[in-house]
């Protein structure tokens, strides 16, 4: 078979090649600009193939070697601007068309103008040929050839280098486009400079073969389905760290947050050598520990690590997920996000918390707990003391039960009258202080109202109760208060009412009614007294 033949079955093939990939971008749904690009991309090649075809069989027929040889030149304009728009298209995912992509579109149309009104101006060529050295062109066609370089080159540059940009040097898309530009870069230069004087024939059928590498690499990859330039800035913009390492661990993505922030990181290299020069032993071998415990049980963790940068902590969330497909490992996601602010926020968050509840359950003036919240805790003893009894065994009852001590201050109207109510509140504070101090720590003390306290004693006797609540009386009694000489009987005492709670059927209400009543008790029968 002689060179002719091969070429012109190998056009064939091409020809054969590039209607199939046609059709099997006509056949996607719901396109997309880049859809449109390829489109037209694979369009413009199959008329400038089908000419060579024309021109190659139909050699006797003159008006049909004319055409073809117009189709020719027409299928070279269309191709060079189609790969220069979807070049574009690729790169920025969509374009949005001005002006700016209209002033692209003007060279080519005035070169159709003048191909097809060339056999008045011969401008174009004079006599056109496959074969370089029969060729003779007019001055146009060198403006046409440079202007298709420059939209062929810029267009093949905008897929090499975004297709490296979204998968890294080494995956398999980037390496299919960028030998396929190689490929057509070369034949083209040897046919353009006639190094051989080879049929231009041949140029077509290696474009062919580039433009299906772009397509079959898109395709594969579906690369047409995604918006992976979109997603690449997304994903560069977030101030979040994304790393995607694949099933060695080596990385094979990640964003700017990682590049910036990190020292030793490429594509292919081992994650766990970057963890290791940036992160000290401890964390490092915390982060790689993780890394592998994730991958190994096949789920996803996540972990908090902090660093101190500049003298303060930074704390940070780290998220594992590894990927399986079909059971198989072939990827990992790392994600690492600052909650420094979160934390910080919900520290604050947290305390006012405790202050709210502080509010809510204290006496302001005293800190001593308030009456909403000794309602409440004698509700939950008198539940636990039924609980409790219901179950347990008659030699543990005793010690079920519990007791209510109240107690108010002797004549404080008079103290308040006489030394001023600032010195009343004073009071009632250092009443709250020495009492606490003597009370069990399970023995809370509460703030009744005005000048009333209770006290709730849990899991104690009756004996237990007599004993605390006379030595609160004796307490205050005792103690050397400020102004307590102008007091009636030139002392500050108490009264004190106590019960003790033993049967299981017992009412909160009743409960503090018969604490009041013994409390009355004692001040009616002369004051600084208890009463049981
Ligand atoms: P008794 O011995 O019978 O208890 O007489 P008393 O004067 O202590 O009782 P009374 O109920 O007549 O007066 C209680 C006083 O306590 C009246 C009120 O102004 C005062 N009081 C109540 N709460 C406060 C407070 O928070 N601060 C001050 N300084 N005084 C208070
Ligand atoms: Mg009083
Ligand atoms: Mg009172």
């Amino acid at each position: 078979m002689d060179n002719v033949n091969i070429v012109y079955i190998l056009l064939i093939l091409s020809i054969v090649i590039v209607l199939y990939f046609l059709l099997l971008v006509a056949k996607i749904r719901q396109k997309k600009q880049i859809h449109y690009a390829v489109l037209s991309m694979t369009a413009s090649i199959l008329i400038w193939n089908i000419a060579v075809f024309l021109y190659l069989t139909f050699k006797d027929i003159k008006w049909l070697l004319l055409l073809s040889e117009r189709l020719y030149l027409l299928g070279a304009i269309l191709v060079s601007i189609s790969v220069l728009f979807s070049g574009l298209i690729f790169a920025h995912t969509k374009i949005k068309f001005t002006w700016k992509h209209g002033l692209l579109l003007v060279v080519p149309m005035i070169s159709i103008v003048v191909l097809f009104t060339n056999q008045t101006h011969h401008l174009f060529y004079t006599t056109f040929s496959l074969i370089p050295s029969e060729q003779d062109y007019g001055i146009y066609f060198t403006i046409h050839t440079i202007y298709s370089y420059l939209c062929i080159g810029a267009g093949m540059v905008y897929f090499g280098v975004f297709s490296i940009k979204n998968h890294g040097v080494f995956s398999t898309q980037p390496l299919l486009i960028v030998s396929g530009i190689t490929l057509s870069l070369i034949i083209d230069a040897v046919s353009t400079f006639k190094i051989f004087n080879w049929s231009t024939a041949i140029e077509n059928i290696v474009f062919a073969v580039t433009i299906s590498l772009f397509i079959l690499a898109m395709l594969k990859f579906d690369f047409l389905n995604v918006i992976p330039v979109a997603l690449q800035t997304v994903v560069d913009l977030i101030s979040d760290i994304y790393v995607v390492v694949n099933e060695d661990f080596e990385i094979i993505d990640y964003n700017k947050a990682f590049l910036n922030g990190f020292v030793g990181v490429a594509r292919k290299v081992d994650v766990n050598e970057v963890i290791r020069k940036n992160y000290d032993d401890d964390d490092g071998s915390k982060l790689i520990g993780f890394l592998d415990e994730a991958v190994h049980k096949q789920k996803k963790m996540s972990f908090e690590i902090s660093r101190f940068v500049g003298g303060c902590t930074i704390y940070y969330m780290v998220e594992i997920t590894p990927i399986f497909s079909s059971g198989n490992h072939i990827g990992t996601i790392i994600l690492k996000k600052d909650i420094t602010e979160y934390k910080s926020n919900l520290k604050k968050v947290m305390q006012l918390n405790e202050r709210l509840q502080a509010l809510a359950t204290k006496d302001w003036l005293t800190q001593s707990y308030n009456r909403y919240f000794f309602d409440e805790r004698l509700q939950q003893e008198i539940d636990r003391v039924h609980r409790l009894q219901a179950c347990s065994q008659d030699s543990d009852r005793r010690v079920n039960h519990f007791g209510l001590i109240m107690f108010d201050i002797d004549s404080f109207k008079a103290y308040n009258d006489n030394n001023g109510h600032l010195a009343g509140d004073e009071l009632l504070q250092t009443i709250v202080t020495i009492v606490k101090e003597i009370l069990h720590p399970t023995d809370i003390l509460y703030r009744y109202g005005g000048e009333e306290f209770a006290v709730i004693c849990c899991q104690t006797s009756e004996k237990e109760i007599k004993r605390v609540a006379e030595k609160i009386r004796q307490t205050v009694e005792t103690y050397d208060f400020k102004f307590q000489d102008k007091q009636p009987g030139g002392n500050l005492t108490v009264s004190v009412g106590a019960v003790y709670c033993s049967t299981t059927n017992m009412k909160k209400d009743d409960l503090i009614k018969s604490a009041d009543n013994n409390l009355y008790l004692a001040k009616s029968s002369g004051k600084n007294k208890v009463v049981f």
